[in-house]
């Protein structure tokens, strides 16, 4: 079977080195140059995106943001899933929040921005600490900007002024004072089953995820199944057929959406090692029409993105349990460069694992490492 995914980055990458024991073959668009990549190479083909559309059995994303008239050329071939509206909604939060309102799924308080003026009123409305984010095209922290005090209102209306907010308009966001970030990926097969994966506890730095630990620790049945009502409001409601993966806020024993993901996802990637069946396998075999496989937990995971840098010793495969992904780009500021799966028989034992790994690590590059580990030893 023929798969095709638009984008051609890491995504894209673990999708095609995940099908090719089941006979999948994975090509890539780049959205850009709109030609058709092996995402394991880079190299470009000889076939033209029609010629990859046409041969297609199944095609997917690996990144929400595609530009609209390819996602509609894409979408009129019958066979992209999840839905385009699903696409849509991670791609826009405007049509995220009307999603996510619209089914009664709670989420973040919010003011939708289409003058700069309205910032004022969102001040009014939801205090001054907020969180002002471009409705489309933002990913990693990027398109964001935070106010943490009225007294910097007016610089920050200048400089947002350049914005087009009748064409991309802003959602702004309360800042909330939440205990931890959550998420949870599953996914749904075209016959409507669907399987969890357990929820992940994610650490944030700078809006970037850095690492993810699955099971999130301290996680009861209500929680659990706050995030399953809320999977599967979604996921019927979009008709959505492969991983999707929702992001919450912990307030309390309450779940808050921040958004979701129409795709594969970064606070998945632990279930290469940590799950018997991984996310990406488990999405192809969604849009491949294949029975889903099993999400079960093999072992207490934790994933750690490395980013912005790639200067330490491979020594630190020495580690037992520990795996690294690399996705094979050249290193820049903020660039996730790839990521180190570690797996052990106990949250204790995990972190005493982290901490070993974290000998090997630039501290600069994994601000959040130390901490995490030494709260789970
Ligand atoms: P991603 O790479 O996950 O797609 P993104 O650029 O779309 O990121 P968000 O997920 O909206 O951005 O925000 C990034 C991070 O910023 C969140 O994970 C969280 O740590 C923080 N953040 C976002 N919204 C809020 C909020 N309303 N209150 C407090 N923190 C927030
Ligand atoms: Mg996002
Ligand atoms: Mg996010």
């Amino acid at each position: 079977m023929n798969i095709l995914i638009l984008g051609s980055g890491q995504l894209a990458r673990m999708m095609a080195l995940a099908g090719y024991p089941l006979g999948l073959h994975v090509a890539a668009v780049d959205v850009n140059a709109r030609n058709v990549v092996d995402p394991l190479t880079k190299l470009v083909s000889d076939k033209s995106l029609i010629q990859a559309l046409v041969e297609a059995d199944a095609i997917s994303v690996e990144f929400e943001h595609i530009p609209q008239d390819l996602l509609e050329q894409v979408n009129a071939t019958g066979k992209l899933k999840p839905s385009i509206e699903s696409i849509m909604a991670g791609a826009d939060r405007v049509k995220e929040k009307a999603l996510l309102s619209g089914l009664n799924i709670a989420n973040c308080p919010y003011k939708i921005v289409t003058d700069i003026n309205q910032l004022d009123e969102a001040v009014v409305q939801l205090g001054e600490k907020l969180i002002i984010k471009a409705s489309r095209d933002g990913y990693d922290g990027y398109g964001q900007w935070r106010l943490s005090s009225v007294t910097q209102l007016a610089e920050l209306k200048l400089q947002l002024s350049e914005l087009d907010l009748q064409k991309v308009p802003l959602v702004v966001e309360k800042m909330l004072c939440f205990e931890r970030e959550l998420s949870l990926v599953g996914v749904r097969s075209a016959n409507g089953e669907i399987a969890y994966y357990p929820l992940a506890e994610n650490l944030h730095h700078q809006g970037q995820l850095h690492v993810s630990v699955a099971p999130a620790p301290h996680v009861n049945e209500a929680l659990n199944q706050q995030a399953q009502d809320v999977f599967n409001k979604l996921a019927h409601a979009l008709g959505y057929v492969g991983v999707l993966a929702v992001e919450f806020f912990q307030m309390g024993d309450q779940l808050l959406v921040n958004e979701i993901a129409p795709r594969v996802h970064n606070s998945g990637h632990w279930s290469m090692q940590g799950a018997d069946t991984c996310q990406f396998e488990n999405h192809l075999r969604a849009i491949s029409g294949l029975p889903l496989g099993a999400t079960t937990v093999l072992k207490p995971t934790a994933m750690i993105n490395i980013i912005g840098c790639d200067d330490f010793s491979k020594d630190i495969l020495s580690i037992a349990g520990s795996h690294l992904h690399l996705y094979g780009k050249t290193v820049r500021a903020k660039r996730k460069m790839g990521h180190l799966n570690v797996s052990a028989d106990s949250y204790a034992e995990l972190g005493k694992t982290m901490q070993a790994l974290a000998q090997y690590l630039p501290a600069e590059h994994f601000p959040m490492l130390k901490d995490e580990a030494a709260r789970l030893a």
